[in-house]
């Protein structure tokens, strides 16, 4: 019986298995190489390890937990139970079609979620070919990078309109794509863009067109031919969580962002199971999700405390 297993090896996840091994907790963790920040050309506004790149992070990050007695081990969770109060169990099996008859079983008092989210991307020729390097999703992680530059953005609806003038924090080169379909926007929104001598496009994309060695991007080409000329890319197409663990456990949702509810102690609803980084309702920041998991190790342990070393 493990004190905790831990869903996910990302920054939230190994942070937390950091700190459990460092209460000398049995903590067994599991991740299948899939964080999402697997495209990043660097972690940004990682105080102390600003630019480090996500993998050379997460490696530290493993070798740290192992070197305190943690155990990290390659699978995907494909089922998790609760079988009693302070009892669960998890199971491996494949991460393609999920069957459960071909994996493994593990059981623990306490189970933190930490499995991250997916990001919606464009789907338009050319987009893998820039992703991570001037194609972005994250205004924070990136938005400081595209000062002054020209920078596209391809989103929809009044989320679109909004994503846009939070850009001008870094720079009014702006034009706002929607791909032919624009959604929700108003007149008032329109007038807004137009205060700010943002362009709005509703043409339909064919193609993100660049140096592809260097992963710069230098234009976005439309249905008609045409093109504009841009020095980045930032979308906005929302995100899914990676799996249904929480589902399964029967953990609330967030009634406005859809996403894992917590408490002050990163406990979900259901007693004995927490989650922390992406997947609860704050910024989808590495640093965040770190320190999420953290905050969700400290209560994990204090919770395991037997009541006689309680006063
Ligand atoms: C392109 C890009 C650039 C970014 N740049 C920055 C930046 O510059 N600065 C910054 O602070 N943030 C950045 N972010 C955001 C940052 O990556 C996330 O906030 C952070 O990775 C969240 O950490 P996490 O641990 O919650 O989830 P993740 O890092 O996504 O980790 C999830 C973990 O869960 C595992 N997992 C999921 N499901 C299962 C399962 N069923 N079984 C086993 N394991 C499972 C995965 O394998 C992975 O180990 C960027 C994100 C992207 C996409």
């Amino acid at each position: 019986m493990y004190d905790c297993i831990v869903v996910g090896a990302g920054p939230a996840g190994l942070s937390a298995a950091l700190f459990l091994a460092r209460y000398r907790r049995r903590v067994l963790s599991f991740h299948h190489n899939s964080p999402r920040n697997l495209y990043s050309h660097g972690v940004h506004g990682f105080l102390g390890h600003h630019g480090i790149m996500p993998e050379e992070l997460l490696a530290r990050g493993r070798d740290e937990v192992t070197k305190h007695g943690g155990l990290i081990v390659e699978g995907c969770v494909t089922k998790v139970e609760r079988i009693a109060d302070e009892h669960f169990r998890v199971s491996t099996g494949d991460e393609e079609d999920r069957r459960e008859a071909d994996g493994q079983s593990f059981e623990a008092r306490r189970i933190l979620l930490a499995t991250g989210l997916r990001d919606l991307t464009p789907d338009c020729p050319g987009f893998p070919d820039f992703y991570g390097i001037t194609v972005h999703h994250c205004p924070d992680c990136d938005g400081y990078e595209v000062s002054d530059k020209r920078v596209a953005v391809l989103s929809r609806g009044h989320e679109a309109v909004g994503f846009t003038l939070n850009m001008l924090t870094w720079t009014d080169k702006l034009t706002l794509l929607t791909n032919g379909d624009e959604g929700d926007i108003t007149d008032e929104h329109l007038a807004k863009l137009a205060h700010f001598n943002i362009p709005l496009n509703n043409r339909r994309i064919v193609g993100l067109e660049g140096d592809v060695e260097k992963k710069l991007i230098e234009r976005v080409r439309f249905e008609d031919g045409e093109a504009i000329e841009c020095d980045a890319l930032f979308f906005n197409l929302g995100t899914e969580m990676s799996g249904d663990l929480h589902e399964q456990l029967g953990c609330e949702l967030d009634k406005e962002c859809g996403l894992v509810s917590v408490d002050e102690e990163q406990q979900t609803s259901v007693p004995g199971v927490y989650a922390a980084g992406d997947i609860t309702p704050h910024s989808q920041l590495a640093v965040v999700a770190a320190s999420e998991g953290a905050m969700a190790a400290i209560h994990i342990h204090k919770s395991l405390i037997p009541e006689e070393r309680r006063v």
